[in-house]
């Protein structure tokens, strides 16, 4: 059997941060997901309604363990509770969840996850089978976690860990392998040091915390940007404010993140919202005002067509909007953005607007409409 602290060091020189290591058995949590998909809160989000995610001994045939590892992704750049609607000249800008502003993390956890299952195999030269992945297995990565000793599930439904807050990233190997679980016979898990805060709940502003710890997806600002491919329901478009793509606000309001240690990962630091020519001349790796992704001009996301989105968002987490998605969130971020009329942008912010109102795209044509009525 391969031991724990073993294991721990293992991922720690595969480069994780933290590493927990469960046994598969239906968490006390996982009762619950049925009650959840049939109250709608999932939306269109299909792959949560996997049977196999109620429990992880359904996850893969044989399985005994689940080894989850988890990578801190923070940087030292400011919180979107910090960061306002505009640049320091009143130029509208859009914002970006935090975990979107570098380098995939699927690709960066994977490598990861591959080189800690690569140590394994070194060790333990029994054929066994081993299943790596970020977000894309049948498992719920963060209850799992709990389990695994990492950390407890918060009133915002993330996991929250002391040392780390909750701004990382999760990956698990699921595994026929027999590993020494982290927590001990009858060991509980992290205690909930959520206390009586109540700080993600009231800063929520689409109210998308049905109770603490139930969240209704379907109201959630990092549902409504990356996952919905529709139009954005009227009433939720008022209090998106100026997101892109994601949201933070539950996290950058959270005490355990007050003091959350920066990642030393280059990977994880924001890109330059350039072409390909222009990031070949630019020699400045420090984006705090250009066309960051960290704070990225409206007028700049308005104007991409569909190859430019390509162009700047391939090995970015922001590619999964698509082109329609993220052109039809800076919509709504325009038309919330309460642009001047004297501003210097205002004009060409209209023009682009009109232009895209006329998009054969009718989501995108309705947002471009609506965002028209707000500002003009
Ligand atoms: S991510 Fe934003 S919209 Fe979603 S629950 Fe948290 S605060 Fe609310
Ligand atoms: S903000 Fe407060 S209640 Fe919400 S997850 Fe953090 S500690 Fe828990």
């Amino acid at each position: 059997m391969a031991n724990t602290s073993w294991i721990v060091g293992q991922a720690k020189a595969a480069g994780f941060d933290l590493c927990g290591v469960v046994r598969a058995e239906a968490f006390p949590e996982l009762a619950k997901t049925s009650e959840w998909l049939a109250r709608g809160y999932a939306g269109e989000m299909q792959y949560l309604h996997d049977p196999r995610r109620e429990d992880p001994r359904a996850a893969m045939p044989g399985i005994r363990s689940v080894i989850v590892c988890l990578l801190n992704y923070n940087t030292k750049f400011p919180l979107s509770t910090e960061a306002g609607l505009a640049g320091r000249n009143g130029e509208p800008k859009g914002w970006v969840s935090r975990y979107g502003w570098g380098d995939d993390y699927h690709q960066v956890l994977l490598e990861r996850l591959e080189a800690l299952i690569a140590r394994l195999r070194e060790r333990f030269p029994e054929p066994f089978e081993a299943r790596a992945y970020v977000d894309t297995g049948p498992i719920q990565e963060r209850v799992a976690a709990k389990y695994a000793g990492l950390g407890w599930l918060g009133k915002n439904t993330l996991l929250l860990t002391q040392t780390i807050g909750s701004y990382f990233f999760l990956g698990v190997i699921l595994t026929n392998l027999e590993v020494e679980p982290t927590l001990r016979a009858g060991e509980m898990p992290a205690p909930d040091l959520c206390g009586s805060c109540t700080r993600c709940l009231e800063a929520c502003p689409t109210q998308a915390f049905v109770e603490p710890y139930v969240m209704d997806a379907r109201k959630c600002i990092s549902y409504l940007t990356i996952e919905l491919r529709g139009s954005i329901p009227e009433e939720l478009r008022q209090p998106m404010g100026n997101h892109v793509f994601g949201c933070d606000i539950c996290q950058d309001v959270c005490p355990w993140n007050r003091h959350a240690p920066v990642s030393a990962l280059a990977q994880f630091l924001p890109k330059t919202l350039l072409s390909r020519e222009e990031n070949e001349r630019n020699e400045s790796d420090a984006p705090a005002d250009g066309n960051s992704l960290l704070h990225p001009r409206l007028e700049s996301l308005l104007s991409l067509n569909e190859e430019d989105f390509r162009e700047m968002f391939r090995g970015s987490p922001v590619k999964r909007t698509k082109w329609r998605g993220l052109i039809r969130n800076a919509c709504i971020a325009a038309g919330n953005s309460k642009v001047a009329h004297a501003s210097p942008s205002y004009e060409r912010i209209c023009e682009r607007l009109k232009k895209l109102a006329a998009c054969s795209d009718s989501v995108v044509a309705e947002s471009a409409q609506w965002a028209l009525s707000r500002i003009q």
